[in-house]
């Protein structure tokens, strides 16, 4: 892109940004990933505790109320009469969850399904007596089991016995969760396991399902749909650390190399584009770029009447560096009236007799918006028609809309240059948006449709009537038009309809070497 430049101060610091954070994102987000990972896995794993917890403790609430009501139903006012003992076994071998049952008269087990030996068993004070009646022992011991606990729920008399232990369903080995079965409301603790913290007894609020970070645990709460029931599972968080620490462990060097490469990618980059301007004078001095000419042609008769010349950079490979991109490195460094100087001297050992042998034919020199401000452009020119025995209309200068535009001064060398005999052609004409009326005040001979409105002749693209605004803009100017880019006869078709003269384009021939042009003139005419 011609007249397009790039302070190189900033295109260094951004390179060095880019490569910082080449390197440290993929960390941060691979640290970032762990840690979202780390916790819904550990969120998950509290919930999965909680669910089984409560699911449990649903079934014991369900599997007492049954025994209760059938016991009430058996024994009616006679307690521990044989037919009640002998339904509390029953229920003792069909439950799950129930230990035993019993009754209780003034604070003391008079009989259960344990059978009679165990005599008379005091239970304790009660702990609390919920809204339904239902007295609560949470901590009973029994001399028969003197190392376990259990839950003694009593009810009009009836008790039901339960293993603490088994009401959780936690293992009490390895890194068990923290668990606590609750009254929602008044938030009496009926059973728990490992180190507890009140703040987690409000942490459903009004909820069913909540899972939260709370003072270092990752944190479940749910609440029975059936029971007055609650039940909290905490997870310290020093698993949760220990996981990003494995995760991090395994995705940072990823992150890390990944960034390093990077990085290196960035700075190479950097220095090669650097390194350009230094390669492009050396090419320069050593004569190592050449012209290639791309024929331009009569769209009527089919002729060859003029030629665009185009710079290529041939580099150690075989590569040939496109225009594109050592154009603006030339432009930027300051350096572009040299290529132009360049390109002059070039074609002047090219031409030999052309323009004897072919009057008419003219050939195009691109030129940028640095070369149009100052008179050494004239002089060139000047230096380059005597050389090659030129005469008026054999040269065109193209420039585009953006450089005519650019300067003030443009104005008048143009002026001067065109009152010498060369023609002026307005380059990549559309995507520059000057006003038409402005551009009407620049003495011009050519407008060149540019490739990419060409492109979209005969396609829906929404820009595809461009080209014909544009071919009225330049019959509104008294322009001859080349239409470049012409790659099929569709658009050949097209364009010679409209009452556009010239094209270029790979329909008609590719850019080719000097010897190629004349050999090709021969034949064209
Ligand atoms: P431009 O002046 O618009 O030149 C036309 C470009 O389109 C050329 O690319 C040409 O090879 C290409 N082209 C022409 N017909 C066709 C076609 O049918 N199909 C396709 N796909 N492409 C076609 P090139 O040679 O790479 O030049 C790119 C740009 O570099 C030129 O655009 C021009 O702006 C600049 N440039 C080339 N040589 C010079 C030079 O000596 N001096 C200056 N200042 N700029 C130059
Ligand atoms: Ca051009
Ligand atoms: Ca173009």
């Amino acid at each position: 892109m011609r007249g397009r430049s790039l302070d190189k101060k900033p295109a260094i610091l951004i390179a060095i940004i880019a490569a910082v954070a080449a390197i440290t994102l993929p960390i941060v987000l691979s640290i970032q990933f762990a840690r979202q990972q780390g916790l819904a896995a550990e969120e998950s794993k509290a919930l999965s505790y909680a669910r089984g917890v409560l699911h449990r403790s649903d079934l014991i609430a369900d599997e007492v109320t049954a025994g209760f009501k059938k016991l009430r139903s058996v024994g009616g006012r006679r307690p521990c009469s044989a037919a009640q003992l002998a339904a509390m076994r029953a229920m003792d071998l069909e439950l799950t969850t129930v230990q035993a049952f019993g009754f209780v008269s003034h604070g003391k087990l008079i009989c259960s399904s344990l059978g009679r030996k165990i005599g008379l068993v005091a239970l304790g004070p009660v702990d609390y007596v919920t809204r339904h009646g239902m007295r609560v022992r949470v901590d009973a011991t029994f001399p028969f089991a003197k190392h376990r606990r259990f839950i003694v729920l009593e009810r009009h008399g009836y008790a039901a016995i339960i293993n603490k232990q088994l009401s959780l369903g936690v293992a009490t080995y390895g890194k068990a969760p923290s668990i606590v079965v609750f009254t929602p409301t008044t938030h009496k603790i009926i059973a728990s396991h490992g180190p507890l913290d009140p703040q987690w007894f409000h942490v459903a609020g009004n909820q069913q399902q909540v899972t939260r970070q709370i003072g270092g645990y990752v944190v479940a709460a749910l609440k029975s749909h059936k029971h007055r029931l609650s039940v909290v599972a905490a997870l310290p968080m020093t698993d949760v650390d220990q996981r990003i620490r494995d995760f991090a462990l395994l995705l940072v060097p990823v992150g890390a190399l990944g960034g390093i490469a990077l990085a290196i990618a960035a700075l190479y980059l950097m220095r090669l584009q650097q390194a350009l301007p230094t390669a492009l004078k050396y090419a320069l001095r050593h004569n190592e770029l050449f012209l290639v000419y791309e024929p331009i042609v009569d769209l009527q008769t089919g002729k060859w009447v003029g030629a665009e010349a185009l710079l290529r950079w041939p580099r150690p490979g075989g590569l040939l560096v496109r225009p594109d991109i050592f154009i603006p490195v030339a432009e930027e460094g300051g350096f572009i009236e040299r290529v132009t100087a360049y390109v002059m001297d070039v074609f002047a050992r090219d031409a030999g007799d052309i323009f004897a042998r072919y009057p008419r034919f003219h050939i195009g020199i691109n030129v940028s918006a640095t070369d149009l401000e100052s008179q050494r452009i004239v002089d060139g020119l000047k230096a380059l028609r005597e050389k090659t025995n030129a005469g008026k209309g054999n040269f065109i200068i193209e420039a585009t809309e953006r450089e005519l535009l650019r300067a003030e001064k443009a104005r008048a060398v143009l002026h001067v240059i065109r009152g010498e005999g060369v023609q002026i052609a307005i380059d990549d004409f559309g995507t520059g948006y000057s006003g038409l009326s402005y551009l009407g005040t620049f003495d011009l001979d050519y407008l060149k449709i540019d490739k990419s409105f060409v492109d979209t002749i005969g396609t829906d693209a929404a820009t595809s009537h461009v080209v014909s605004h544009i071919i009225e803009i330049a019959k509104a100017l008294k322009l001859k038009i080349i239409a470049e880019g012409v790659e099929t006869e569709m658009q050949a078709h097209f364009l010679r309809e409209r009452g556009v003269q010239f094209a270029q384009g790979w329909l008609f021939a590719k850019p080719m070497s000097f010897a190629e042009l004349t050999t090709g003139l021969a034949y064209s005419g």
